[in-house]
């Protein structure tokens, strides 16, 4: 009762309820596998894990000035123009604790009370309840299953009004696995300079794309859309390093100058060991990281495959991620096994109380009708997954 008001607003992560309670019936022995978790399930490689046990023994064991060590963000620098082509100085990017954090202090820096900020939809459910904490007022953007939910420019042209202050792209996109077709974004860039909007372009998922396809982030469009847009990304999911927590935001000067302040109250530099560890993942051999999409997409195939060979069930393969987003709604209004299942939430808690295996519900993300199944799990997890799945809806 003595809680403010904003974090009485605040909804939990209801997404995750069904992870903790799979983990808790994994715990009391039962028979139970999960596609929930979004992280890697791939070691860290042994030179970065090295890297970080040398940092210790050579001393990284004090602050870090608070932006991350300048040849950190030089690094980084040096991968955002290898990977993307674009180009930053060390003063455009801030090294902070996983792109999680840059991205709720961006919301702090650039959201007054009122202001409006475009979320398409389905989306990942850090952006939204964040954007309510600083007082922003979230405008969902829908987009269609029959477009593999891509997002289209004519869409976020319709939800832009004079309070629009900020729109979030996430491509590759967590829940769908879509990615955005560079004319899109260039059409997206070209509203976001007319009405003078930020972007944050959360691009964590970079890395991790199949069928020969390439990330391009919208920064690298337009020099005038560059100085509007803030790209976040981190060391999570390409190189497996989600614990390690190191993630860092680029943009213009004035925006990472007023995240540094912001970091500087709350948490002060990123973990100095794991920023060491880091710049070794950016300098050391990248081969781990094709190998890793490789085995993703060897999974995703099958995993496509399989749901889509169930009565009901349909997915499209996504394009980056480690996740499949299947539309479920068919059954919707049926009973399975006694049970009425009206939404995905109660298609999920039947999944995990029938059959033993953990989903993530669409209607977490604003995708209701859906199930996001993670792959970043063995093989073996996934068999037996779909296993389970399709034995649940076969009567
Ligand atoms: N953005 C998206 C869409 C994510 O799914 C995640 C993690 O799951 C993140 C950002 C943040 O990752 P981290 O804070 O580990 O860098």
């Amino acid at each position: 009762m003595f809680l403010s008001d904003r974090v009485i607003r605040l909804a939990p992560s209801f997404a995750l309820d069904l992870h903790y309670r799979y983990k808790e019936m994994l715990r009391r022995g039962k028979d139970v596998v999960s596609f929930g978790v979004g992280e890697p399930d791939f070691e860290t490689p042994d030179h970065i894990k090295k890297a970080g046990i040398e940092a210790i023994e050579q001393g990284y064991t004090k602050y870090s000035v608070t932006p991350g060590y300048p040849e950190l963000r030089e690094a980084i620098c040096v991968l955002l123009k290898r990977r993307y082509g674009l180009e930053y100085e060390p003063t455009n990017v801030i090294v902070s604790v996983g792109g999680k954090h840059s991205l709720v202090n961006t919301m702090i820096a650039v959201l007054n009370p009122g202001d409006e900020v475009l979320i398409p939809i389905p989306a990942w459910f850090s952006y939204h309840e964040p954007a309510k904490l600083m007082d922003g007022v979230p405008v969902f953007i829908p987009t269609r299953k029959e477009e593999e939910f891509q997002l289209k420019a004519e869409a976020v042209a319709k939800k832009i009004t004079p309070k629009t202050k900020l729109l979030i792209l996430n491509t590759p996109n967590n829940p769908t696995g879509s990615m955005m077709e560079e004319e899109e974004l260039a059409k997206i860039a070209s509203l976001a300079v007319r009405h003078n909007f930020y972007i944050i372009s959360d691009e964590i998922y970079s890395e991790i794309v199949f069928d020969n396809r390439k990330h391009v982030s919208i920064a690298a469009l337009d020099p005038r859309v560059k100085n509007l847009t803030i790209v976040i990304n981190g060391f999570s999911k390409a190189y497996a390093m989600t614990g390690w927590r190191v993630g860092y935001a680029a943009g213009p000067k004035e925006i990472i100058s007023a995240l540094t302040v912001i970091q500087g109250h709350f948490t002060s530099g990123t973990n100095s060991m794991a920023q060491r560890a880091a710049l070794a993942a950016v300098y050391g051999p990248q081969d781990f990281i094709k190998e890793m999409v490789q085995e993703y997409d060897r999974r995703r195939r099958y995993i496509v495959e399989r749901v889509n060979s169930i009565l009901g069930i349909s997915c499209f393969p996504p394009h980056g991620t480690f996740y499949a987003f299947p539309d479920i709604s068919t059954f919707f209004g049926k009973i399975l096994r006694g049970r009425k299942i009206q939404n995905s939430l109660d298609f999920g808690n039947y999944l995990l109380e029938s059959e033993g295996v953990a989903v993530v519900p669409g209607s977490a993300f604003e995708g209701e009708g859906h199930l996001r199944l993670s792959f970043a799990c063995s093989m073996e997890v996934i068999k037996s997954g779909c296993d389970r799945i399709e034995r649940a809806v076969t009567f």
